[in-house]
């Protein structure tokens, strides 16, 4: 199937072409016809699998030729906000179409000049449109169109009031289209609410790992990560992300990285927007390629060509796992996850690896391997060995 044949508007056919996409990826072959016919759609999707154009394409084909506030995306985080709004801005540049965004840490003011210049979408966090709505900044009267990006992530982050409050200001007479990598009951609460007739659509296994990626862990004393984390990284060239648990642990590894003469930076709920966008573009440029995270500072950060996930800490739950190593092997390209796994940590690791070896036998997670007790014997080559899935869990 091709972009042609799903029947969108053509300036926004030739944005596609500019952007290089030469096939629709799986969700988009999926949701884009659903959502030009206008159905509501809950969609189930694999992180880097294309969700953005599945619903940006649509959502801009329906808005070519008119104007004003007529498409509303909401995203959990205002990293996904930026990256959103500049994955659509490319493909409605061949339209008039102007798309906004507004999330927390900048002044109200400077977004609703923004908006008074020409709104058609909008791409923001639940919190801020609130703010705006309150301020009477925002008309949403006219919307066709809203779409629920992350929802799970959303929920998690407490934003059910905000959502609630907003969807029931929007017309009745809309679309709406939930994306969502989990579907907790949370937010099957939700689609019962405001998406009782939705059409249904998934993209392989719920919380799948894209298959593109080769899973490895190490079995490490806690004391010995940081220097076996400063062996694997001197031997990589390309972006890495490093994943923490915590903001703190972010900041101190980031510069104790960067003064063992990395080019590394770290990003976390402690920093600014502004800092943070600094820090993103370092990173996207390859100035500081490498950079530590925690969950929710990455969640959402789309940088092509991140070709090593490292989870410093292991995260808390499997799926934390899978958004993880999302942020590597998007859309086909391969990619790489290696995670550095303290005794404490073996709990979440060995569930991580069950869920990876159910995968596998999906059709992915082929190197889902066990964690190495032994720790020195990963370091005489800098990379962790790998191990046969068969192996015990832990040596
Ligand atoms: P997303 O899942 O929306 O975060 O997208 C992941 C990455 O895939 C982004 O960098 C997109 O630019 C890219 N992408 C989306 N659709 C396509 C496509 N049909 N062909 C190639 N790359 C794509």
């Amino acid at each position: 199937m091709s972009f042609t044949s799903l029947g969108l508007h053509k300036p926004v056919l030739d944005a596609i072409r500019d952007a290089g996409y030469e096939t629709p990826t799986e969700i988009q072959r999926q949701a884009i016809p659903l959502a030009l016919r206008g159905d509501d759609l809950i969609a189930l999707a694999e992180t880097g699998s294309g969700k953005t154009a599945a619903f940006g394409l649509p959502l801009l084909h329906h808005m070519v030729g008119e104007r004003g506030l007529r498409g509303l995306i909401l995203v959990p985080t205002r990293e996904l906000c930026v990256q959103v709004a500049e994955q659509l801005r490319i493909y409605a540049q061949g339209t008039d179409l102007a798309v906004c965004t507004a999330f927390g840490g900048i002044d109200l003011g400077i977004q609703e000049a923004a908006f008074r210049r020409g709104i058609d979408v909008l791409v923001a966090c639940p919190g801020r449109v609130i703010d705006h709505l309150e301020r009477r900044n925002l008309n949403l009267e006219q919307l066709e169109v809203v779409v629920l990006d992350e929802a799970d992530r959303m929920l998690d982050m407490g934003f059910l009031p905000q959502i609630r409050s907003i969807m029931v200001r929007c017309p009745r007479e809309r679309n709406t289209w939930l994306f969502s990598a989990t579907m907790p009951p949370e937010v099957e609460g939700l689609c019962t609410a405001f998406l009782p007739d939705a059409k249904r659509i998934q993209v392989g296994r719920r919380s799948q790992a894209a298959q593109t990626i080769e899973h490895r862990f190490v079995g490490v004393d806690e004391a010995d990560k940081e220097q076996l984390l400063t062996e694997l990284l001197r031997r990589e060239t390309g972006r890495v992300l490093v994943f923490v648990n915590k903001k703190t642990r972010a900041e101190r590894l980031g510069n104790r990285l960067g003064r063992a003469g990395l080019p590394a930076d770290s990003i976390h709920g402690d920093k600014g927007a502004e800092a943070r966008h600094v820090v993103l573009r370092a990173f996207d440029r390859g100035k500081a390629r490498i950079l530590v995270a925690t969950d929710v500072a990455a969640r959402g950060i789309d940088i092509g060509g991140v070709e090593l996930v490292v989870n410093y800490d292991m995260p808390l739950e499997v799926e934390d796992y899978i958004h993880r190593v999302g942020r590597t092997g998007r859309a086909g390209a391969e990619g790489r996850a290696v995670s550095l796994v303290a005794r404490a940590e073996r709990r979440v690791h060995r569930a991580v690896v069950t869920h990876l070896n159910g995968s596998a036998r999906a059709g992915g997670g082929e190197d889902s391997g066990d964690a190495d007790a032994a720790p020195r014997k990963e370091r005489s080559n800098g990379r962790p060995r790998r191990r046969s899935r068969k192996q015990p869990a832990t040596s």
